[in-house]
């Protein structure tokens, strides 16, 4: 029998909901236990404990990560209407996601897992593209007003000795619509700092890109608050690391990245990481082949999947039915955690082990041994469609093998 891996530091566990809550357990069990002696700090954000702490358990789990550096994070429900009578909510409680991000103040980063058979739609894409979404502002915390007819709209900023700074928007001749929006610099200058930080840790080239010849002040100033910091903080880095920042038009960067081989990160404005987060993984295959990772302009990691609780499945495995739910965006979140926690703490064991069982996931798949999401998809042929355990236990073998 192998001697088990040492953690010299606690790695922040975030528990979640439903179907990911139940892969999560087959996880750790079938796939870190057996090799690693585990050490965490577990906080459980299921609903019901959220519920029962007055979700103050998702804020402890929040101060955690910033303690330790490092989390990993189970897909949670956000309440609504539904879920108030589901499981007798004292209130709506906030999606832990929010909160989370709101503590760390960070960026999401998002990557499809390349895997054989599974091709992206967009035949060049040989690596995988990381969109980087500013996760603040813009429309996303806007004030409208629907006009109801003709008049005059002014934009207007006011000090605080009340001294005022005021611009016609429009002069209506009859109804219309109208939109206020803002971003701050501490935000941007997070945004900026969090992508120049993943691109030196990930070695790939960074894009960014916003429409700055028509913005000239709103997303002007993005570009400007970027080259800065680049300029002063990142420009030696970057170099000694063989990468490149480059800046372009939105249109100009879309019509790139459609042409590109893949392999960088794009960091985009809010809307535009909404809309283009959504297009480049369908483009990819699905978002259970994704990895998210949380980050913090102070370095702070917090990995999850980028999908939800999978409820359907939930339902139908209570009910006693096989489910055939993939869980290798989740088991990304725990390799891409333990190497990381691995790397801040030079426990080459940890990060050794973080690769094999991405590798072992990866030839499972590639060896047409996947669950019914990608059987669906994939371009192999005599493919074995695994039930949710049967994949996981799939995969242990592999790594097995590939530890032996
Ligand atoms: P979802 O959990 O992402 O699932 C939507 C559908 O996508 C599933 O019904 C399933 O399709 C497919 N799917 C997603 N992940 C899959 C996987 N790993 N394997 C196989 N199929 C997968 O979204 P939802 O059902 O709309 O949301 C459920 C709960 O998740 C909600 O309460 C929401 O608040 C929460 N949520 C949490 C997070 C997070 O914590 N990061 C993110 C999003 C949503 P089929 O049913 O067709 O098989
Ligand atoms: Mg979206």
């Amino acid at each position: 029998m192998m001697e088990k891996i040492k953690m010299t530091t606690p790695l922040v566990e975030m528990d979640g909901d439903e179907m990911t809550r139940i892969l999560w357990k087959m996880i750790k069990d079938n796939l870190l236990m057996p090799y690693i002696d585990l050490n965490t700090e577990y906080y459980d954000l299921g609903l019901e404990h959220r519920n029962e702490t007055d979700d103050k358990v998702t804020m402890d789990s929040a101060i955690a990560a910033k303690k330790y550096g490092v989390a990993v994070k189970c897909a949670t429900i956000t309440p609504n209407a539904a879920r108030m009578t589901e499981y007798n909510l004292k209130e709506m409680w906030k999606s832990p996601n929010g909160t989370i991000r709101a503590a760390l103040d960070g960026t999401v980063f998002r990557a499809p897992i390349v895997v054989k058979g599974i091709e992206p739609c967009v035949k060049n894409w040989e690596k995988p593209i990381t969109l980087a979404r500013h996760a603040y502002g813009d429309v996303y915390k806007n004030t409208e007003i629907k006009v109801p007819g003709a008049g005059k709209a002014y934009l207007v900023y006011e000090n605080e000795n009340g001294e005022e700074v005021k611009e016609l928007i429009h002069e209506f001749k009859g109804a219309g619509i109208l939109q206020g929006m803002h971003n701050t610099n501490k935000s941007i200058e997070s945004f900026a700092k969090a992508c120049f930080n993943y691109a030196l840790d990930t070695k790939q080239d960074l894009w960014f890109a916003t429409k700055d010849t028509i913005s000239k002040k709103y997303d002007h100033t993005f570009k400007d608050i970027f080259q800065e910091i680049y300029d002063a903080e990142y420009k030696d880095a970057f170099e000694k690391a063989g990468i490149e920042y480059f800046y372009t038009l939105i249109d100009d960067a879309v019509a790139r990245v459609m042409k590109a081989k893949g392999g960088f990160i794009w960091a985009c404005k809010n809307y535009d990481g909404d809309v283009m987060s959504d297009m480049v993984s369908s483009a990819f295959g699905s978002l259970a082949m994704m990895t998210s990772v949380l980050v913090s302009p102070d370095g702070i990691y917090e990995y999850e999947a980028a999908h939800g609780t999978v409820q359907r499945h939930y339902y139908k495995h209570l009910k006693g039915e096989e489910t055939s739910t993939n869980s290798v965006a989740t088991i990304f979140a725990w390799s891409g955690a333990l190497r990381k926690r691995g790397e801040l703490d030079e426990n080459k064991a940890l990060c050794d082990f973080a690769d094999a069982l991405e590798k072992a996931t990866i030839t499972t798949i590639e060896a047409g041994k996947m669950t019914k999401d990608l059987a669906l998809i994939t371009s192999l042929e005599n493919v074995e469609v695994l039930n949710s355990e049967g994949f996981i236990k799939a995969i242990k073998e592999t790594l097995d093998t590939l530890l032996a």
